[in-house]
């Protein structure tokens, strides 16, 4: 059975050729799956029946299973999806009421090796690489779920973009040509894995990078992401000026704050003195209590304080809005695991 989300015009062609149908029929399947996101191929209404019974012969919409659906109380919807190996990952699509976007923050890996000490996702170690298929599949099953048009795809969920970027690329590449989400639209977020940097750099896609630098010196940063101790922050800022030379594109540095870790005045100066020669923007995540750790998030005094001080210097500077905390749905906070209800039951305790 071939399965048809994932499919590139050309692979649907293929299958159309061995049905002895034109390749205006190809174009509508493709439609069908990518713009208006059917459930079945009966949904495909402008196919004739005896067409759509031959090709439920051959081929079917999905193999993936929506296991949870937790809707915020913003309206940020979280779900664990669940591939034909029994494997299962987590993907979030956010409303932002002001705009008309629709994000999705899409996983790429089951679990992480960089195991950062703050991260839900690197506590379970890493699992395997999710195929491009598999990444394409989380935001067709929430156009599919909510019959909405994702306008967004951040890859701040489960996984390391970088350690899987040949899938990430493809997945890009289809995002932007079946989807039609702009390269634009799309952010990579990355803890730095630096050789794979300079790859993206020479595709000049023109999505925006992010980086999570999470903090001003190799000391700090040492004890928080072993990532570090490979690539460290010398290294990393001169991956940062090259990409931005190459690419014309400025790079976001995300920065998580967690109390009087890295959150200190002296931090805040000498996070804006490592920054003062990169073209970038600067977004502050407060810390999401959820890994077992004794980490905590600091308090809106501190975290305006320590964004007057990088602004201060400069930059541009938001700090992230907390989007369904009430279902552990904020980016970093996948752990793709049915148990995980309890786990964060006990981590809050
Ligand atoms: N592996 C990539 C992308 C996935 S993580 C990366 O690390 O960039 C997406 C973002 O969520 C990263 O910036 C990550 O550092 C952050 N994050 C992880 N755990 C978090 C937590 N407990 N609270 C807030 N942000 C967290
Ligand atoms: Fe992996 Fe990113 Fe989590 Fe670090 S923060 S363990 S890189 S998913």
């Amino acid at each position: 059975m071939k399965i048809l989300s994932g499919l590139n015009l050309k692979e649907i062609e293929e299958i159309t050729d061995t049905l002895k149908a034109s390749k205006f029929r190809a174009r509508q399947i493709h439609n069908w799956i990518y713009l208006k996101s059917v459930k079945e191929i009966d949904d495909m209404t402008d196919l004739s029946v005896k067409f759509r019974e031959e090709l439920k012969q051959i081929a079917t919409v999905t193999d993936v299973k929506i296991k949870v659906k937790q809707v915020s109380s913003d309206g940020t919807i979280k779900y664990l999806l669940e591939y034909p190996d029994g494997e299962c990952v987590e993907t979030v699509l956010m409303r932002f009421d002001n705009r008309a976007n629709l994000t999705a923050c899409v996983s790429s890996q089951i679990g992480c090796a960089v195991n950062c000490s703050f991260c839900a996702t690197g506590k379970r170690g890493f699992i395997r690489n999710l195929t491009y298929k598999e990444i394409l599949e989380q935001v067709l099953t929430i156009q599919r779920d909510t019959g909405l048009k994702v306008t967004n795809i951040v890859f701040m969920g489960q996984g390391e973009p970088l350690l899987n970027l040949d899938n990430v690329l493809k997945a890009m590449e289809i995002f932007n040509e079946s989807f039609q989400i702009g390269a634009r639209r799309i952010t990579v977020s990355t803890s730095g894995i630096i050789p794979q940097m300079y790859k993206l750099a020479e595709n000049d896609m023109q999505s925006t990078l992010a980086i999570s630098l999470h903090a001003p010196n190799h000391t700090i940063r040492k004890q928080i992401m072993p990532i570090e101790n490979k690539y460290d922050m010398s290294e990393l800022k001169k991956a940062m000026k090259s990409y931005v030379n190459k690419t014309g594109r400025r790079i976001t540095i995300e920065y998580l704050l967690i109390k009087d870790l890295n959150d200190t005045t002296e931090s805040a100066k000498e996070l804006a003195e490592y920054l003062s020669d990169i073209k970038c923007n600067i977004n502050l995540i407060p810390y999401n209590p959820t890994a077992k750790n004794d980490y905590k998030r600091p308090s809106n005094n501190s975290i305006q304080k320590f964004k007057y001080l990088l602004e201060h210097s400069g930059k541009k500077v938001t700090v992230r809005l907390e989007r369904g905390s009430d279902i552990d749905a904020a980016c970093g906070q996948l752990k793709g695991r049915v148990d995980k209800e309890n786990e964060s039951a006990d981590s809050k305790s």
